[in-house]
């Protein structure tokens, strides 16, 4: 613990996980014999470079960047790349972590990795994006390919972005449509992948309801965030017979009784970062509180997707959803939505909580089909994708209770489960390679 003692989120991610496994340690001796815990919480490599890049103005500045793999136990280094000015090392190494795990239940041959940089998108122009993106991924370059490491988006990263990075890649390298996953279509991205974390974290959720005789249909829900994951976490929901009575993004949220549409906040989307404080011009009934979290809100709903960022929920929110709001479940579409202290709460209060790993694994399991699609020089119909997608949800889900159920004894307890599950899956690879 002390030696990341610096690195606030990466310890709460060690602590979050490691004292689920412990049902699992005392089966299996080998774990300590060869030191595992130890030797997971490290990644194999992290790498850090500059990035030099010049405004429109003809003025230059430096970035740092980073790639962290993880771990490559069970395939490549796989996970997105971050462009948010609060990413550092500790971040990374607890975005790389997770993903890990996360990559292994999805059952796919998939390593984990993360990186990115403290580069601050908003308010750049097309051209700085992509001056800085181009410069990013000189460095990046060389240390990444088809069989190796494949990045992909994730905050402050999109179509746009990846487009950028694979136009880099292709002219200091070859070209290699499989070397980053997320891209557009028309460039051998997969259908699907866009809406595919979103999407992936409504199946999970309506998985675990089913295994309770509850249906999403009816359902009260508010959604946190108004970006890739919160936006088709909308539209699924509501295409299932959800409401969805409020939304927020950095700057607010919007309590809207008739149901917040998916179609809205990609109309709002185009008005950058913070839009969501013009919702009010499209549908005057609604209500938009400034500066205030979603999670304070003293209203009843059923179901909470927190899909904005990590830590987004504390005790005395989780306590609000339980007492106030009385919510039921709770399914995490953002990495680490919730601190430590909410998880207990969770726990206490009896809400059925789907941990971030588990739940919103359907980006990364589309982009292992989308890696498969570019091997095979092949595009599947969203349809397909889509099929595969619940078949793979209904999977993780399942592998998360039953794991659970045999090691905790309760079904219900997804964390434990998603977290014995994912581990045990990359500890017994890294044994039969030797360590390696
Ligand atoms: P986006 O950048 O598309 O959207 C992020 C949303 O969260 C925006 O609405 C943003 O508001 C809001 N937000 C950002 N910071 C805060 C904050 N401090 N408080 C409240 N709201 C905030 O990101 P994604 O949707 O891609 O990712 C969201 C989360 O999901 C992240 O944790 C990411 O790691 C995780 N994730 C993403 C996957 C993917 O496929 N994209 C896959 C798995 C996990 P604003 O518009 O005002 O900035």
């Amino acid at each position: 613990e002390s030696k990341h003692s610096d690195k606030p989120e990466f310890l709460q991610a060690l602590t979050e996980f490691f004292p689920t496994l412990e049902p699992y340690i005392e089966e299996h001796p080998e774990i300590e014999d060869y030191n595992i815990l130890e030797l997971i919480a490290e990644p194999e490599r992290l790498i850090q470079f500059r990035v030099p890049w010049e405004d429109d103005e003809g003025k230059w500045h430096v970035n740092l960047g980073w790639r962290i793999q993880f771990n490559s136990a069970l395939g490549p280094y796989k996970g997105g790349i971050r462009f948010n000015p609060n990413v550092n090392e500790n971040i990374l190494r607890f975005l790389g972590f997770e993903q890990t795990f996360k990559n292994a239940l999805t059952s796919l041959p998939l390593g984990g990795g993360k990186g990115g940089s403290d580069f601050n998108p908003n308010g750049k122009s097309e051209r700085e994006v992509m001056r800085f993106t181009q410069s990013f991924m000189s460095e990046l370059q060389k240390y990444i390919g088809p069989d190796r490491d494949v990045p992909a988006g994730d905050m402050g990263v999109g179509h746009r972005e990846i487009g950028y990075m694979y136009g880099q890649y292709k002219r200091l390298n070859r070209p290699e449509p499989g070397v980053l996953t997320g891209k557009p279509t028309n460039q051998w991205g997969s259908f699907g992948r866009t809406e595919a974390t979103g999407y992936g974290l409504v199946y999970f959720a309506e998985n675990a309801l089913w295994n309770h005789n509850e249906r999403l249909s009816k359902k009260r829900v508010v959604v946190s965030g108004t970006g890739n994951v919160s936006t088709y976490t909308v539209e699924k929901a509501t295409q299932l017979g959800a409401k969805v009575i409020a939304v927020s993004d950095s700057q607010g949220y919007v309590y809207h009784e008739e149901g917040v549409q998916a179609e809205t906040l990609k109309k709002l989307s185009k008005r950058g970062r913070g839009a969501l404080k013009y919702y009010t011009e499209l549908y005057p009934e609604a209500e938009y509180f400034k500066d205030k979290s979603v999670w304070e809100v003293q209203m009843k709903y059923d179901i909470a997707f927190p899909c904005a960022t990590q830590n987004e929920i504390d005790r005395e929110m989780a306590l609000n959803l339980a007492e106030n709001c009385k919510i039921k479940a709770l399914f995490e579409g953002a990495n680490m939505p919730s601190t430590d202290a909410a998880i207990e709460v969770y726990k206490e209060k009896n809400i059925l909580y789907g941990l971030g790993k588990a739940a919103n694994a359907g980006g990364v399991a589309v982009s292992a089909l989308e890696m498969a699609q570019n091997s095979q020089r092949e595009q599947w119909s969203i349809e397909e994708v889509d099929e595969r997608l619940q078949v793979i949800m209904k999977d993780i889900y399942t592998l998360c209770s039953e794991t659970a159920k045999k090691y905790v004894g309760d079904q219900d307890n997804l964390q434990a489960g998603a977290n014995i599950a994912g581990f045990a899956r990359v500890a017994e690879a890294m044994i039969q390679q030797g360590l390696v």
